[in-house]
């Protein structure tokens, strides 16, 4: 590993484990969004990793973005998967934002993704909400569903096309755009810190020039752009939490005894096997994550389907996972303390982050018939 990846991996290791991890119950029990941890994983350099070295980033690739979030992860759901809406949006404005943008967004300007909509939910390829050319820009209307960061990012959003034929428009909103509404605030079962609020944009008018790529290019910026990075950090940030899981487990398994028989957990054959199952478990997925990298950064054939299966993967695995961690740790396992139940609630939120786990078989299903995906 080269110097440069090596300084920045290890100082996010140590800003994960002396900042993250410690504010984590925090958000978890607050719903509070992790200012101190995102501050200082910016000041780490952490927001530009995938960014230019031309524009202040660290120009490294989606393998080393992959471990980043999944060493936040291993401390903080919410906080890892801010992270992956960041570098997600940040690779769509890498590639069409003007560089004072990318400049900002390297350093320390948070980004995230605004696609999935209350009328076509999941479907984020198929939006419905509108895009209008008024005197003074663009005008936005749109009840976006959830966008992670929401009160404090600026976003990468959908709409229908201004004029074009296609599916979608990308643009850069920003989220003090008059116009913008982000009603309540997020108390969900997992990843309560990462703020995943609606959003609505009533006569939101943005200037022309925040259009992304090409009228109508939305679904090709979807599916060559974002899908990969965010599939893959999503299943980094999967992998995290089942990582955190094993070793939170096995601790108790080890340090918890039954008094009256002289042995720890781990004595029992039963919680041993379900112990190794989570191990196999863990690794099948992590190989998998690794192999699609590979396809990816050699341009292997099958690397579209990797993206999909690695995700559907990690997601569908870590809920298998976390499931067999609270049966390990037992009763305890329902309070806070032995740490596996904040996991079993953030990891839940992998297999409906779109692509959903049912959409992706139905992806993978096709692509193994021989169907067209859409
Ligand atoms: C914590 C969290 C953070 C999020 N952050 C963001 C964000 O930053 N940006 C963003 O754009 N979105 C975000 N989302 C939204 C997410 O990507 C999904 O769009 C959303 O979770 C879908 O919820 P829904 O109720 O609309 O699902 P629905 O679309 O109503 O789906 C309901 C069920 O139907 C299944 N289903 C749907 N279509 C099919 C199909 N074709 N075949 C088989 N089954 C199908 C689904 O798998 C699901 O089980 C976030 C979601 C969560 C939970």
């Amino acid at each position: 590993m080269s110097n440069r990846k090596s300084d920045i991996l290890s100082e996010i290791d140590r800003v994960a484990r002396e900042i993250v991890g410690p504010f984590a119950p925090k958000a978890d029990a607050d719903g509070a969004f992790p200012e101190p941890s995102l501050s200082a994983l910016a000041a780490s350099g952490a927001f530009g990793l995938l960014s230019a070295e031309s524009v202040g980033g660290k120009g490294l690739g989606l393998r080393q973005a992959a471990e980043v979030i999944e060493r936040v992860a291993r401390e903080c759901g919410s906080t890892a998967m801010i992270l992956a809406m960041h570098y997600s949006a940040a690779a769509v404005l890498e590639k069409y934002a003007p560089e004072a943008l990318r400049r900002e967004v390297a350093k320390d300007r948070l980004v995230t993704l605004a696609f999935s909509e209350a009328g076509s939910r999941s479907h984020f390829w198929a939006p419905v909400s509108t895009a209008t050319a008024v005197a003074s820009g663009v005008r936005l209307d749109a009840k976006k569903s959830w966008a992670t960061s929401a009160r404090h990012a600026d976003y990468v959003w959908s709409s229908k096309p201004l004029a074009a034929e296609g599916a979608s428009t990308i643009w850069f909103v920003p989220r003090t755009t008059a116009g913008l509404t982000v009603p309540g605030r997020f108390d969900g079962l997992g990843l309560r810190g990462n703020d995943s609020a609606p959003v609505l944009a009533t006569a939101a008018v943005i200037p022309a020039a925040n259009q992304l790529g090409a009228d109508g290019g939305g679904f090709g910026i979807m599916m060559e752009t974002v899908l990969p990075v965010f599939s893959i950090l999503n299943a980094a940030s999967s992998i995290g939490m089942m990582e955190a899981a094993v070793a939170r487990a096995a601790e108790h398994a080890k340090a918890t005894s039954f008094e009256h028989l002289g042995a720890p957990l781990r004595e029992l054959p039963t919680i041993r096997a379900y112990l190794a199952r989570m191990r196999v478990m863990t690794d099948q997925a992590k190989a998998l994550l690794g192999d699609t990298l590979s396809a990816i950064e050699s341009g292997r054939p099958d690397a579209t389907l990797r993206v999909l299966e690695s995700k559907a993967s990690a997601g569908e695995t870590s809920t298998a996972v976390l499931d067999l961690a609270m049966r390990v740790c037992g009763g305890a396992a329902f309070r806070k303390e032995v740490g596996v139940e904040r996991l079993f609630r953030d990891t839940r939120a992998a297999t409906v982050m779109a692509p959903t786990t049912d959409v992706l078989y139905d992806f993978i299903g096709k692509a193994v018939t021989g169907m067209d995906l859409f």
